[in-house]
């Protein structure tokens, strides 16, 4: 039986991991079988406190992951299949068998959201993605179209203009929501284009994209573009399917948490973009698995304390 089972590698289940190792809880990391969340699909992390030059997002998380090893936490690099909460001990379930733990921190972050549009499945790996690091080397000298307005787009936009011979962002309104500082570094750069109020409504190609119908979601007007790769940047859904019925979610599915980590399945906290539609920074997620970790032991503390009194 584990003390404390953490769902997630990234930023908040590493940071978890970490405060609960150094408390002694000895904590076993389910990671998942790509570790390390969505920083792992990033570059340059410039944001994060304690790294003046900037930091390559696989870089900090493998500095996260070793730092948690340092002191004791145990990763495997499985995925989660279930979890029975309302049992105790608490059950969690890999392909490898039943965990039991007396507590869990749930930090399994949230995803990259598609289109849902026609074409868009179909062509997935040839011309569409949502990872521009993963995918962007593939369309050197290309004509890259990059969907969204917020800072993801942004950020996918700046990095594929090392790649493409021009990059055309595709907002559905006139008005970017991405952050001054980022708006101003694409505004600047002479390889971005933006094509505004527009709504992608078909990705189009047969083995390969070669381009996307739009419709002025002002006047209806439609219009064809041509185009060798679209990059999805449209936002995140929470990583939360294996929770349904196991815990209380919000109608975006994200955990609710009232009262800061916990959830509404007692000895169970939450920590990171699975519980946050606000801010999804890594350092709010790692500032929050840190809160987790401590809320856990104290959670423990408290239920081996009765156990032993009673014992
Ligand atoms: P976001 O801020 O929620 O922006 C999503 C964008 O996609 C919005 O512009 C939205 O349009 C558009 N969109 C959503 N659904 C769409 C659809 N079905 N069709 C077309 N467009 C759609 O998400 P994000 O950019 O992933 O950023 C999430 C958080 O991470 C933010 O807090 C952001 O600051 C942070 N972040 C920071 C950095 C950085 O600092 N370098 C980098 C990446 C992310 P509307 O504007 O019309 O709603």
């Amino acid at each position: 039986m584990e003390r404390l089972i953490v769902i997630g590698s990234g930023p908040a289940g590493l940071t978890a991991a970490i405060y609960a190792a150094r408390a002694n809880l000895r904590p076993l990391v389910l990671a998942g079988g790509m570790y390390g969340g969505q920083l792992m699909l990033t570059t340059e992390v410039e944001n994060y406190p304690g790294f003046p030059d900037g930091i390559q997002g696989p870089d900090l998380m493998l500095k996260f992951r070793e730092q948690a090893e340092r002191f004791g936490a145990r990763i495997e690099d499985v995925d989660v299949t279930a979890v029975d909460f309302a049992r105790r001990p608490l059950v969690v379930r890999t392909a490898g068998g039943e965990r039991e733990a007396r507590s869990v921190i749930v930090a399994t972050g949230a995803a990259a959201r598609w289109l849902g549009i026609p074409g868009e499945e179909r062509l997935r790996g040839r011309g569409v993605s949502t990872c521009a690091t993963c995918d962007g080397a593939f369309f050197r000298e290309k004509h890259i179209v990059v969907v969204g307005g917020g800072d993801s787009a942004m950020e996918e936009a700046l990095f594929l203009t090392r790649f493409g011979r021009k990059v055309t962002v595709v907002h559905r309104r006139s008005g970017l929501r991405a952050s001054k500082i980022m708006t101003d570094r694409v505004l600047a750069n002479e390889k971005i284009e933006f094509v505004w109020n527009a709504v992608v409504e078909e990705a189009v190609g047969e083995s390969h994209l070669t381009g996307l119908k739009l419709r002025d979601a002002e006047n209806g007007s439609r219009s064809e573009l041509a185009a060798d790769a679209l990059f999805v940047a449209i936002g995140h859904d929470p990583n939360t399917a294996i929770f349904a019925g196991q815990l209380e979610l919000d109608r975006a599915g994200y955990i609710v948490s009232p009262g800061g980590t916990s959830t509404s399945a007692e000895g169970v906290f939450v920590a990171g973009d699975v519980h946050d539609i606000r801010y999804k920074q890594a350092i709010t997620a790692a500032g929050s698995g840190c809160k987790a970790a401590m809320d856990a032991e104290k959670y423990l503390e408290a239920l081996e304390f009765a156990a032993a009194t009673r014992a």
